[in-house]
């Protein structure tokens, strides 16, 4: 399962995670590599607690690896300090999780250029701004506060903060686990045209198979180890390996 490392975002190499020591030790994440490449939209699925957000929050930097090595393009994090990689995660990553946090004074255009108004060295690239709130349907809604939209428009305003950076890799850990299935199909399709109009990275953690059935790759996770992968998954494709691996 390793790809070339030509192209390729953010990759982990015989990635092990151990939470606990002794007889109350859990291997989240057991010997993985993997590789996220530029462009692709790719689905992490397994069941609970087979260490999906383990591998997203290793292969970030959110965590930190037991042994092997998480790589960010050429930057290995674990050789990085706290703030540093803080500061590596501000310039090339974007996140999405399932509660969005937008700050309730500011509008929804001061909430999607907030990490860039934070970052002294950028600046808010106006025509981007606009190219993504057409992309997300919300460009009649930037100057309203997030009390005056709607939960779907909330969503879309934080996943227009995720991408105005123009992160190099976005990271979504069950962006629609608490969604009804209508928003989430919303969600799904606005991350979708980000991949195919904007050239956007996404790595997204779900076990939900519709979800994934949006994705180009989808690679499972069974006890802390990568057991599979397929392209272009339908839902049934999904069903289909779950039942297998279960
Ligand atoms: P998933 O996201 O697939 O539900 P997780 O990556 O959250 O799975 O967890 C994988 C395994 O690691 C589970 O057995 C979980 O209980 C354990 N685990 C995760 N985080 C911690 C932690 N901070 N301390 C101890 N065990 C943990
Ligand atoms: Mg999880």
């Amino acid at each position: 399962m390793v790809d070339s490392e030509q192209d390729t975002v953010a990759r982990l190499e015989r990635a092990t995670k151990t939470f606990g020591t002794g007889d109350a030790a859990v291997t989240a994440l057991d010997d993985a590599t993997i590789g996220f490449r530029r462009g692709e939209f790719t689905a992490v699925m397994g069941p609970s607690g087979s260490g999906k957000s383990t591998l997203m929050y290793c292969q970030s930097g959110l965590d930190r690896l037991t042994s092997g090595r998480a790589f960010i393009g050429d930057v290995d994090v674990s050789t990085l300090t706290d703030q540093e990689l803080s500061v590596l995660r501000r310039s090339t990553m974007g996140f999405i999780f399932q509660s969005f946090h937008l700050v309730p004074a500011l509008n929804a255009r001061e909430n999607i250029t907030l990490p860039v108004d934070l970052d002294r060295d950028a600046e808010v690239d106006e025509a981007f701004l606009d190219e993504l709130a057409v992309v997300l349907g919300i460009e009649h809604r930037l100057g309203n506060l997030p009390s005056q939209l709607s939960g779907g428009q909330r969503q879309r305003v934080a996943v227009a903060r995720a991408m105005m950076p123009r992160p190099e890799v976005i990271f979504a850990d069950e962006p629609t686990g608490a969604l009804d299935s209508k928003t989430s199909g919303e969600l799904l399709t606005y991350l979708r045209t980000a991949v195919d109009d904007l050239g956007q990275t996404i790595v997204m953690v779900t076990h939900d198979a519709v979800a994934a059935s949006h994705c180009d790759r989808v690679v499972y996770v069974q006890d802390g180890r990568l057991v599979d992968e397929g392209r272009n998954p339908t839902v049934d494709d999904v069903l289909g390996k779950i039942r297998e691996l279960s």
